[in-house]
């Protein structure tokens, strides 16, 4: 019965009063696009790009391989709007070629964009190859970058899109405090914001994602995450630009609601969860949303916090 009523949700994900909140998927490549097309995702929010290179850790895909794997993405979302996260290599996903062998902290080492600053050819070919692969579609391209610091990495990452002939939005990932602090300033070099909340909290609570025995700080209920999410979609609105959610965050129906509430304007996830959330949000009023969020951030432990916004919305 329950399946039954969530196959009956179709649709864009939107509140029941009408406020639009895109739920997109979360892909790691071609063959994880069924599923994302079946959930009824409005595109896809994080083309996690890495899948194409951990087959041989030795050197980059070539470009036509990389083009091949990028249009069969881009081909089944015509008319919708595919996120490309430009190569996220080092800490947990180490790449022989790119990633420095004695580091004594890789999470806080040569990871993300700053691998791909240290070897601009292989951006180069990235950026060609999504170039290529957009020719004559109709798609609507986003590209952005992992692990941005500050507005000289926002403005390195965009200059090497401009660079590459790019017919693209360039965007930002929110992972690092730093870029949700400074959200206003680095929104002067892209134009959009994606907030990775699995990273986000790592560095947050100084909490290494691998680490079990520290998962409590990873908890994306935490309400000085809550905060940085806030501040970050605030700094979007008033730069007139959008920030959404790729984390992990965005696949609880009632974070979710929450994220709405404090501003968030897309949510992307794995295909699975999509029915889910597009249910929840379809409950509630974008006023709710925020009085969950409000009474979330209120809130001084991730339990606590989960418990404020269930009351708000459950209207005890
Ligand atoms: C994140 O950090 O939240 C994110 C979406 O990127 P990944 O999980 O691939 O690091
Ligand atoms: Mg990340």
């Amino acid at each position: 019965e329950r399946k039954a009523a969530l196959a009956a949700t179709t649709g864009p994900g939107a509140t029941s009063d009408g406020h639009k909140v895109p739920l997109l998927a979360n892909v790691g490549g071609p063959a994880d696009v069924p599923a994302a097309v079946e959930a009824g995702a409005e595109g896809v929010g994080l083309f996690r790009t890495e899948f194409l290179f951990l087959d041989d850790s030795t050197k980059a895909p070539t470009e036509e391989k990389q083009v091949d794997a990028y249009r069969q993405v881009l081909e089944a979302f015509p008319e919708g709007r595919v996120v490309v996260r430009v190569l996220d290599a080092g800490a947990d996903k180490p790449l022989d070629f790119l990633t420095p062998a004695d580091e004594p902290n890789p999470a806080l080492g040569v990871r993300g964009l700053r691998s791909l600053l240290d070897h601009p050819e292989v951006l180069r070919t990235q950026l060609s190859a999504l170039a290529k692969a957009a020719e004559g579609l109709p798609v609507y391209l986003e590209v952005m970058a992992p692990m941005v610091a500050d507005r000289t990495d926002a403005k390195a990452f965009a200059d090497a899109c401009r660079e590459a002939g790019l017919q693209a939005k360039f965007g930002a990932m929110v992972e690092i405090p730093s870029a949700a602090l400074r959200a206003r300033s680095i929104l002067q070099e892209v134009e959009f914001l994606s907030l990775g909340t699995n990273d986000l909290a790592q560095y947050t609570f100084a909490a290494d994602r691998q680490v079990g025995a520290v998962s409590r700080l990873q908890d994306p209920w935490q309400p000085a995450l809550l905060d940085l999410v806030a501040l970050s979609a605030e700094s979007a609105k008033a730069e007139g630009k959008s920030c959404g959610v790729c984390g992990e965050a965005a696949s609880d129906p009632l974070l979710a609601c929450v994220l709405t509430g404090l501003g968030v304007t897309s949510l992307s996830m794995g295909a699975a969860s999509i029915p889910y959330v597009r249910a929840t949000l379809g409950k509630y009023t974008l006023a709710q949303c925020e009085r969950a969020a409000a009474a979330a951030r209120a809130a001084d432990s991730a339990e606590e916090a989960r418990k404020a916004a269930h009351a708000v919305l459950s209207g005890e």
